[in-house]
Protein backbone atom coordinates (compact mmCIF):
# COMPACT_ATOMS: atom_id res chain seq x y z
CA UNK A 1 0.00 0.00 0.00
CA UNK A 2 1.41 3.46 -0.89
CA UNK A 3 2.14 6.05 1.14
CA UNK A 4 -1.26 8.09 2.46
CA UNK A 5 -1.33 11.85 1.19
CA UNK A 6 -1.28 14.33 4.27
CA UNK A 7 -4.66 15.07 4.76
CA UNK A 8 -4.20 18.86 5.16
CA UNK A 9 -2.19 18.68 2.14
CA UNK A 10 -5.28 16.56 0.34
CA UNK A 11 -7.64 19.23 1.21
CA UNK A 12 -5.55 22.28 0.48
CA UNK A 13 -5.54 24.03 3.83
CA UNK A 14 -3.04 24.70 6.69
CA UNK A 15 -2.71 22.76 9.84
CA UNK A 16 -4.38 25.81 11.69
CA UNK A 17 -7.40 25.98 9.11
CA UNK A 18 -10.98 26.59 10.72
CA UNK A 19 -13.31 23.99 10.16
CA UNK A 20 -15.50 26.29 8.12
CA UNK A 21 -12.34 26.78 5.81
CA UNK A 22 -11.80 22.56 5.77
CA UNK A 23 -15.81 22.51 5.13
CA UNK A 24 -15.34 24.98 2.16
CA UNK A 25 -12.60 23.46 0.57
CA UNK A 26 -13.88 20.32 0.81
CA UNK A 27 -16.76 21.42 -1.00
CA UNK A 28 -14.97 22.82 -4.02
CA UNK A 29 -12.32 19.75 -4.29
CA UNK A 30 -15.49 17.55 -4.06
CA UNK A 31 -17.05 18.66 -6.89
CA UNK A 32 -13.81 19.36 -8.91
CA UNK A 33 -13.42 15.27 -8.35
CA UNK A 34 -16.92 14.45 -9.19
CA UNK A 35 -16.99 11.62 -11.93
CA UNK A 36 -19.47 12.94 -14.15
CA UNK A 37 -17.29 15.91 -14.54
CA UNK A 38 -14.40 13.95 -15.07
CA UNK A 39 -15.47 12.15 -18.17
CA UNK A 40 -12.08 11.63 -19.70
CA UNK A 41 -10.86 9.55 -16.86
CA UNK A 42 -13.50 8.97 -14.22
CA UNK A 43 -11.46 6.37 -12.62
CA UNK A 44 -8.95 8.35 -11.32
CA UNK A 45 -10.92 10.62 -9.72
CA UNK A 46 -12.99 8.61 -8.08
CA UNK A 47 -9.71 7.75 -6.94
CA UNK A 48 -9.19 11.10 -5.41
CA UNK A 49 -12.94 11.92 -4.60
CA UNK A 50 -12.73 9.19 -1.75
CA UNK A 51 -9.31 10.36 -0.62
CA UNK A 52 -10.55 14.10 -0.45
CA UNK A 53 -14.06 12.57 1.15
CA UNK A 54 -11.83 10.12 3.84
CA UNK A 55 -9.86 13.88 4.50
CA UNK A 56 -12.78 15.54 5.23
CA UNK A 57 -14.16 12.94 7.46
CA UNK A 58 -11.45 12.85 9.80
CA UNK A 59 -10.23 16.76 9.77
CA UNK A 60 -14.23 17.67 10.29
CA UNK A 61 -14.53 15.62 13.28
CA UNK A 62 -12.56 17.43 16.33
CA UNK A 63 -11.61 14.05 18.19
CA UNK A 64 -10.41 12.56 15.47
CA UNK A 65 -8.54 15.58 14.45
CA UNK A 66 -7.09 15.78 17.55
CA UNK A 67 -5.81 12.26 16.48
CA UNK A 68 -4.64 12.56 13.20
CA UNK A 69 -2.68 15.92 14.95
CA UNK A 70 -0.77 13.96 17.16
CA UNK A 71 -0.15 10.36 15.51
CA UNK A 72 -0.89 10.87 11.99
CA UNK A 73 -2.89 7.96 9.80
CA UNK A 74 -1.77 5.48 12.47
CA UNK A 75 -4.23 7.77 14.87
CA UNK A 76 -7.27 7.47 12.92
CA UNK A 77 -6.60 4.57 10.24
CA UNK A 78 -9.43 2.28 10.65
CA UNK A 79 -8.80 0.42 7.57
CA UNK A 80 -7.63 -3.20 7.25
CA UNK A 81 -4.36 -2.68 5.62
CA UNK A 82 -3.77 -3.07 1.98
CA UNK A 83 -7.43 -4.06 0.60
CA UNK A 84 -9.52 -1.17 0.78
CA UNK A 85 -6.77 1.75 0.47
CA UNK A 86 -8.08 3.18 3.79
CA UNK A 87 -11.08 4.56 2.82
CA UNK A 88 -13.05 4.14 6.10
CA UNK A 89 -16.68 3.28 7.25
CA UNK A 90 -19.42 1.72 5.56
CA UNK A 91 -20.55 3.88 2.97
CA UNK A 92 -21.10 3.22 -0.98
CA UNK A 93 -19.74 5.81 -3.42
CA UNK A 94 -23.39 6.57 -3.04
CA UNK A 95 -23.57 7.66 0.27
CA UNK A 96 -20.62 9.49 -0.48
CA UNK A 97 -22.07 12.17 -3.15
CA UNK A 98 -25.52 12.19 -0.48
CA UNK A 99 -22.82 13.81 1.89
CA UNK A 100 -21.59 16.24 -0.61
CA UNK A 101 -24.24 17.09 -2.80
CA UNK A 102 -27.28 16.61 -0.74
CA UNK A 103 -27.46 19.47 1.05
CA UNK A 104 -26.72 21.41 -2.00
CA UNK A 105 -28.91 20.19 -4.74
CA UNK A 106 -31.47 19.17 -1.66
CA UNK A 107 -33.06 15.88 -0.78
CA UNK A 108 -31.59 12.27 -2.37
CA UNK A 109 -31.14 13.91 -5.79
CA UNK A 110 -27.09 13.87 -5.31
CA UNK A 111 -27.64 10.20 -4.88
CA UNK A 112 -28.66 9.73 -8.89
CA UNK A 113 -25.94 8.89 -10.89
CA UNK A 114 -26.47 9.88 -14.70
CA UNK A 115 -26.85 6.95 -15.99
CA UNK A 116 -30.08 6.91 -13.82
CA UNK A 117 -29.81 3.55 -12.20
CA UNK A 118 -29.52 3.58 -8.24
CA UNK A 119 -27.31 1.49 -6.11
CA UNK A 120 -28.46 -1.03 -3.67
CA UNK A 121 -27.74 0.25 0.07
CA UNK A 122 -24.99 -1.21 1.98
CA UNK A 123 -24.83 -3.82 4.72
CA UNK A 124 -24.02 -4.95 7.96
CA UNK A 125 -23.79 -8.23 9.54
CA UNK A 126 -21.43 -9.35 12.49
CA UNK A 127 -19.71 -12.73 13.36
CA UNK A 128 -18.68 -14.56 16.25
CA UNK A 129 -15.73 -16.28 15.73
CA UNK A 130 -13.21 -18.39 17.94
CA UNK A 131 -9.58 -17.10 19.15
CA UNK A 132 -8.65 -19.96 17.08
CA UNK A 133 -10.39 -19.27 14.18
CA UNK A 134 -9.36 -15.32 14.58
CA UNK A 135 -5.62 -16.81 15.01
CA UNK A 136 -5.78 -18.86 11.87
CA UNK A 137 -8.42 -17.46 9.89
CA UNK A 138 -11.52 -19.20 8.47
CA UNK A 139 -14.69 -19.23 6.16
CA UNK A 140 -17.92 -19.21 7.59
CA UNK A 141 -21.18 -19.42 6.03
CA UNK A 142 -23.33 -16.62 6.59
CA UNK A 143 -27.38 -16.10 6.30
CA UNK A 144 -28.75 -12.79 6.04
CA UNK A 145 -32.02 -11.29 4.42
CA UNK A 146 -31.34 -9.02 1.69
CA UNK A 147 -33.31 -7.49 -1.32
CA UNK A 148 -32.38 -9.89 -4.43
CA UNK A 149 -32.28 -9.15 -7.89
CA UNK A 150 -36.23 -10.33 -9.06
CA UNK A 151 -35.83 -13.33 -10.82
CA UNK A 152 -38.74 -13.07 -13.19
CA UNK A 153 -37.85 -9.60 -14.43
CA UNK A 154 -33.95 -10.15 -14.21
CA UNK A 155 -34.46 -6.76 -12.50
CA UNK A 156 -35.90 -4.72 -14.70
CA UNK A 157 -39.29 -4.37 -12.42
CA UNK A 158 -41.45 -4.93 -16.28
CA UNK A 159 -43.84 -7.45 -16.52
CA UNK A 160 -42.10 -10.75 -18.24
CA UNK A 161 -42.05 -9.54 -22.01
CA UNK A 162 -42.98 -5.99 -21.62
CA UNK A 163 -40.33 -3.71 -20.65
CA UNK A 164 -39.97 -0.57 -19.55
CA UNK A 165 -40.32 2.93 -21.45
CA UNK A 166 -39.44 6.12 -21.56
CA UNK A 167 -40.52 8.74 -18.85
CA UNK A 168 -42.88 11.35 -20.22
CA UNK A 169 -42.11 13.89 -17.72
CA UNK A 170 -38.33 13.93 -17.70
CA UNK A 171 -37.95 12.27 -21.52
CA UNK A 172 -35.52 9.81 -20.18
CA UNK A 173 -33.57 12.44 -18.54
CA UNK A 174 -34.25 11.26 -14.84
CA UNK A 175 -34.03 15.19 -13.68
CA UNK A 176 -35.89 17.93 -14.52
CA UNK A 177 -35.94 21.66 -14.04
CA UNK A 178 -37.61 23.68 -11.16
CA UNK A 179 -37.83 27.38 -11.35
CA UNK A 180 -37.84 28.66 -7.54
CA UNK A 181 -37.42 32.72 -7.04
CA UNK A 182 -34.17 33.32 -9.30
CA UNK A 183 -32.60 30.01 -9.33
CA UNK A 184 -33.80 27.02 -11.25
CA UNK A 185 -32.62 24.37 -9.63
CA UNK A 186 -32.22 20.76 -11.01
CA UNK A 187 -33.77 17.79 -9.11
CA UNK A 188 -34.83 14.09 -9.39
CA UNK A 189 -37.80 13.39 -11.65
CA UNK A 190 -41.11 12.91 -9.26
CA UNK A 191 -42.63 10.37 -11.76
CA UNK A 192 -39.83 8.11 -12.62
CA UNK A 193 -37.87 9.14 -9.03
CA UNK A 194 -35.01 9.89 -11.75
CA UNK A 195 -34.72 6.75 -13.40
CA UNK A 196 -35.84 8.32 -16.99
CA UNK A 197 -37.72 5.35 -17.38
CA UNK A 198 -41.69 4.52 -16.66
CA UNK A 199 -43.02 0.81 -15.95
CA UNK A 200 -46.34 0.49 -17.65
CA UNK A 201 -46.80 -3.12 -16.75
CA UNK A 202 -45.19 -3.94 -13.31
CA UNK A 203 -43.69 -7.17 -12.63
CA UNK A 204 -45.95 -9.59 -10.55
CA UNK A 205 -43.64 -10.97 -7.96
CA UNK A 206 -41.56 -7.28 -7.15
CA UNK A 207 -44.33 -4.69 -8.31
CA UNK A 208 -41.87 -2.87 -10.32
CA UNK A 209 -39.09 -2.36 -7.97
CA UNK A 210 -37.09 -5.24 -9.78
CA UNK A 211 -36.19 -6.64 -6.51
CA UNK A 212 -37.51 -8.86 -3.73
CA UNK A 213 -36.81 -9.85 -0.09
CA UNK A 214 -35.09 -13.44 0.26
CA UNK A 215 -32.31 -14.55 2.42
CA UNK A 216 -28.99 -15.65 0.80
CA UNK A 217 -25.76 -17.79 2.06
CA UNK A 218 -22.61 -16.74 1.57
CA UNK A 219 -19.42 -17.72 2.49
CA UNK A 220 -16.85 -15.22 3.75
CA UNK A 221 -13.00 -15.50 3.81
CA UNK A 222 -11.85 -14.39 7.58
CA UNK A 223 -8.15 -13.53 7.06
CA UNK A 224 -5.61 -14.79 9.90
CA UNK A 225 -4.99 -12.10 12.75
CA UNK A 226 -8.47 -10.50 13.07
CA UNK A 227 -9.31 -8.86 16.09
CA UNK A 228 -12.99 -7.90 17.11
CA UNK A 229 -13.48 -4.85 15.66
CA UNK A 230 -11.84 -5.55 12.20
CA UNK A 231 -14.60 -5.06 9.56
CA UNK A 232 -14.22 -7.28 6.49
CA UNK A 233 -16.02 -6.15 3.27
CA UNK A 234 -17.78 -8.32 0.55
CA UNK A 235 -18.16 -6.30 -2.71
CA UNK A 236 -21.00 -6.13 -4.32
CA UNK A 237 -23.34 -8.73 -1.75
CA UNK A 238 -25.37 -5.97 -0.07
CA UNK A 239 -28.94 -4.90 -1.33
CA UNK A 240 -29.44 -5.20 -5.23
CA UNK A 241 -30.03 -1.72 -6.62
CA UNK A 242 -33.31 -0.65 -7.58
CA UNK A 243 -34.34 -2.06 -10.84
CA UNK A 244 -31.58 -3.24 -11.95
CA UNK A 245 -29.22 -0.67 -10.61
CA UNK A 246 -25.79 -1.92 -8.61
CA UNK A 247 -25.54 -3.73 -5.53
CA UNK A 248 -24.39 -2.66 -2.41
CA UNK A 249 -21.56 -3.90 -0.56
CA UNK A 250 -21.90 -6.14 2.83
CA UNK A 251 -19.65 -5.28 5.88
CA UNK A 252 -18.58 -8.32 7.99
CA UNK A 253 -18.06 -7.16 11.58
CA UNK A 254 -15.84 -9.55 13.55
CA UNK A 255 -16.65 -10.20 17.47
CA UNK A 256 -14.35 -12.72 19.11
CA UNK A 257 -15.60 -14.77 21.13
CA UNK A 258 -13.84 -14.95 25.07
CA UNK A 259 -11.28 -17.65 25.31
CA UNK A 260 -11.61 -20.16 28.39
CA UNK A 261 -7.27 -19.97 28.48
CA UNK A 262 -6.17 -16.81 26.37
CA UNK A 263 -6.70 -13.09 26.32
CA UNK A 264 -5.23 -11.13 23.23
CA UNK A 265 -3.90 -7.67 23.61
CA UNK A 266 -3.03 -6.83 19.73
CA UNK A 267 -0.17 -9.48 18.52
CA UNK A 268 0.14 -11.22 22.27
CA UNK A 269 -1.55 -13.49 24.35
CA UNK A 270 -1.60 -14.20 28.23
CA UNK A 271 -2.93 -16.76 30.15
CA UNK A 272 -2.57 -17.78 33.99
CA UNK A 273 -0.56 -21.14 35.32
CA UNK A 274 -1.09 -22.40 38.61
CA UNK A 275 1.96 -24.03 40.09
CA UNK A 276 2.77 -25.37 43.15
CA UNK A 277 4.40 -24.18 46.29
CA UNK A 278 6.83 -26.66 45.44
CA UNK A 279 7.29 -25.80 41.91
CA UNK A 280 7.96 -22.22 43.10
CA UNK A 281 10.36 -23.15 45.78
CA UNK A 282 13.04 -25.93 43.46
CA UNK A 283 12.01 -25.19 40.34
CA UNK A 284 10.79 -27.34 37.09
CA UNK A 285 9.40 -28.01 33.97
CA UNK A 286 5.68 -27.53 33.28
CA UNK A 287 3.46 -28.27 30.21
CA UNK A 288 1.66 -24.79 29.36
CA UNK A 289 -0.68 -24.71 26.34
CA UNK A 290 -0.31 -22.53 23.69
CA UNK A 291 -2.68 -22.08 20.58
CA UNK A 292 -0.77 -24.20 18.48
CA UNK A 293 -0.40 -27.50 21.23
CA UNK A 294 1.78 -27.68 24.64
CA UNK A 295 4.90 -26.56 25.14
CA UNK A 296 7.31 -27.12 28.27
CA UNK A 297 8.09 -24.29 30.16
CA UNK A 298 11.22 -24.07 32.47
CA UNK A 299 10.07 -22.74 36.14
CA UNK A 300 13.13 -21.38 37.76
CA UNK A 301 13.84 -22.03 41.62
CA UNK A 302 12.56 -19.01 43.82
CA UNK A 303 9.69 -17.78 41.79
CA UNK A 304 7.28 -15.60 42.90
CA UNK A 305 3.87 -15.35 41.96
CA UNK A 306 2.67 -12.79 39.52
CA UNK A 307 5.61 -13.51 37.25
CA UNK A 308 4.76 -13.73 33.70
CA UNK A 309 7.00 -16.01 31.20
CA UNK A 310 7.57 -15.24 27.80
CA UNK A 311 7.41 -17.49 24.88
CA UNK A 312 8.51 -15.83 21.75
CA UNK A 313 6.42 -16.57 18.96
CA UNK A 314 3.52 -17.98 20.30
CA UNK A 315 1.32 -14.99 19.80
CA UNK A 316 -0.44 -13.62 16.90
CA UNK A 317 0.58 -13.27 13.39
CA UNK A 318 -1.77 -9.71 13.16
CA UNK A 319 -4.06 -9.39 10.00
CA UNK A 320 -2.27 -5.74 9.34
CA UNK A 321 1.46 -7.56 9.38
CA UNK A 322 3.90 -7.00 11.02
CA UNK A 323 6.55 -9.98 13.36
CA UNK A 324 4.27 -12.64 15.32
CA UNK A 325 3.33 -12.16 18.83
CA UNK A 326 4.39 -13.52 22.24
CA UNK A 327 2.44 -15.59 24.65
CA UNK A 328 3.38 -14.39 28.52
CA UNK A 329 2.04 -16.83 31.08
CA UNK A 330 1.83 -15.37 34.10
CA UNK A 331 2.57 -17.85 37.14
CA UNK A 332 0.31 -17.94 40.00
CA UNK A 333 1.86 -20.35 42.72
CA UNK A 334 -0.98 -22.23 45.13
CA UNK A 335 -0.89 -22.22 48.91
CA UNK A 336 -1.81 -26.31 49.71
CA UNK A 337 -4.85 -27.17 50.58
CA UNK A 338 -6.15 -30.64 52.75
CA UNK A 339 -2.97 -31.02 54.57
CA UNK A 340 -3.29 -33.93 56.48
CA UNK A 341 -1.35 -33.59 60.50
CA UNK A 342 1.63 -34.97 59.45
CA UNK A 343 1.87 -32.67 56.54
CA UNK A 344 1.45 -29.52 58.94
CA UNK A 345 3.89 -30.85 61.06
CA UNK A 346 6.82 -30.65 57.59
CA UNK A 347 5.79 -26.99 57.46
CA UNK A 348 5.99 -26.02 60.74
CA UNK A 349 9.49 -27.56 60.61
CA UNK A 350 10.08 -25.91 57.54
CA UNK A 351 8.48 -22.45 59.17
CA UNK A 352 11.21 -23.01 62.36
CA UNK A 353 13.79 -23.59 60.12
CA UNK A 354 13.37 -20.49 58.12
CA UNK A 355 13.58 -18.59 61.01
CA UNK A 356 16.18 -19.70 62.88
CA UNK A 357 18.59 -20.32 59.39
CA UNK A 358 20.00 -16.33 60.05
CA UNK A 359 19.47 -15.82 56.18
CA UNK A 360 16.70 -13.79 54.46
CA UNK A 361 13.94 -15.88 52.83
CA UNK A 362 10.75 -13.48 52.45
CA UNK A 363 12.05 -11.07 49.77
CA UNK A 364 9.02 -9.27 49.71
CA UNK A 365 8.40 -9.06 53.24
CA UNK A 366 12.02 -7.83 54.10
CA UNK A 367 11.50 -5.10 51.70
CA UNK A 368 7.49 -4.56 53.33
CA UNK A 369 9.47 -4.49 57.03
CA UNK A 370 12.15 -2.50 55.69
CA UNK A 371 9.91 0.48 54.18
CA UNK A 372 7.74 0.07 57.44
CA UNK A 373 10.84 0.61 59.49
CA UNK A 374 11.75 3.84 56.70
CA UNK A 375 8.15 5.07 57.63
CA UNK A 376 8.77 5.15 61.21
CA UNK A 377 11.92 6.64 61.64
CA UNK A 378 11.79 9.28 59.12
ZN1 LIG B 1 -39.78 -8.52 -10.93
ZN1 LIG C 1 -38.91 10.98 -15.36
Amino acid sequence: MAAKEDFYTLLGVERNASDAEIKKSYRSKAMKYHPDRNADNPEAAEVKFKQIKEAYEVLSDPKKRAAYDQFGHAGVDPSMGGGRGGFSGAEGFGDVFGDVFGDIFGGGGGRQRSSGVQRGSDLRHSIEITLEEAVAGVEKKIRIPVLVVCTECSGSGAKKGSSPVICTTCHGHGQVRMQQGFFSIQQACPTCRGTGKQIKDPCGKCYGQGRVQDTKTLSAKIPAGVDTGDRIRLAGEGEAGERGGPSGDLYIDIQVKQHAIFTRDGANLYCEVPISFVTACLGDEIEVPTLDGKVLLKIPAETQTGKSFRLRGKGVKQVRGGPVGDLLCKVQVETPVNLTSEQKAIVEKLGEALTTSGKHHSPQESSWLDSIKNFFTT
